[in-house]
């Protein structure tokens, strides 16, 4: 199926940010969009947005870090709509600390969200894909998977693994594209979840110039929009002022 005009898409992490956005431009282009997170109330506020203005929506509750939830959404996907043609795996989250701080659960949190939420979307979503024989694995990194700083050294070990994940599975599949969309600093409240004074202090700084979610959410457009024969690998989106 060419395009995006009725492609079945999955968004995890739609409740806000980069996810919100995204479900709302793919649905104004035609997608039937399938959206999950763990705040229901704000994915069915959502889901009437996009239904109100004549697209199409389902929504779940789902949390990444239960694989049998993944497989429940995509079920969903498949009953209602009788295929997935995309999964964008955006959920994340990003409670940064030195190491030293000895934040151990919220490190344990972010594999569990980053990278084991973003398996569990593949495991969940692949085999319905291969049987169609094809599909799109579309995962959500960050700048932060390519260099480290101080301070996510765990987010940014999350996010490399979601890259080299993602190269992975690129080679081993046939017919299933597989794209990384990495961004810059982009608006949402991904920030919000920092509970180390120190490290929330540094990230006010670093954040005060970002991108908005629409212009990540137009990168996952692009993505599925091209030809099924080209697989668009990954993106990287910032700032103008901070390329
Ligand atoms: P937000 O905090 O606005 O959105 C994060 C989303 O993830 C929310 O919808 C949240 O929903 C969801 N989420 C968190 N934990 C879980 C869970 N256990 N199960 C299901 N959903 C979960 O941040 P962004 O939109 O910025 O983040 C989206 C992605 O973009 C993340 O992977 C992030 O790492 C990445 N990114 C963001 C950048 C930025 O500067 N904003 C830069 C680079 C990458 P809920 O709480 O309702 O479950």
């Amino acid at each position: 199926m060419p395009g995006i005009k009725d492609k079945v898409v999955i968004v995890t992490g739609a409740s806000s940010g980069i996810g919100e956005a995204t479900a709302r431009i793919l649905a104004a282009h035609g997608a039937r969009v399938v959206l999950g997170a763990r705040r229901t109330e704000r994915l069915e506020v959502l889901a009437g947005l996009i239904r109100t203005a004549g697209g199409i929506a389902e929504y779940q509750a789902l949390d990444v870090t239960k694989r049998s939830q993944l497989e429940d959404i995509v079920a969903l996907a498949k009953s209602r709509f009788g295929r997935v043609d995309v999964i964008v795996n955006n959920a994340g989250v990003m409670p940064l600390s030195t190491l030293d701080r000895l934040k151990v659960d919220e490190w344990e949190r972010m594999v569990d969200v980053n990278i084991k939420g973003v398996l569990y979307g593949i495991a969940a979503a692949l085999p319905v894909m291969q049987a169609q024989g094809s599909g799109q694995i579309i995962n959500v990194a960050s700048v932060g998977g390519h260099r480290v700083v101080p301070s996510a050294a765990v987010y940014c070990a999350t996010k490399f693994a979601v890259r080299a994940i993602s190269d992975g599975l690129r080679q081993e599949v046939d017919n299933i594209r597989v794209t990384v969309i990495s961004p810059g600093v982009t608006e949402s409240e991904l920030a919000d979840s920092i509970t180390d004074p120190a490290a929330k202090l540094g990230m006010e700084t670093y954040r005060k110039i970002f991108i908005t979610a629409e212009a990540v959410a137009r990168t996952i457009l692009f993505a599925i929009e091209q030809p099924a024969d080209v697989d668009l690998s990954e993106i990287v989106v910032r700032p103008t002022a901070s390329a």
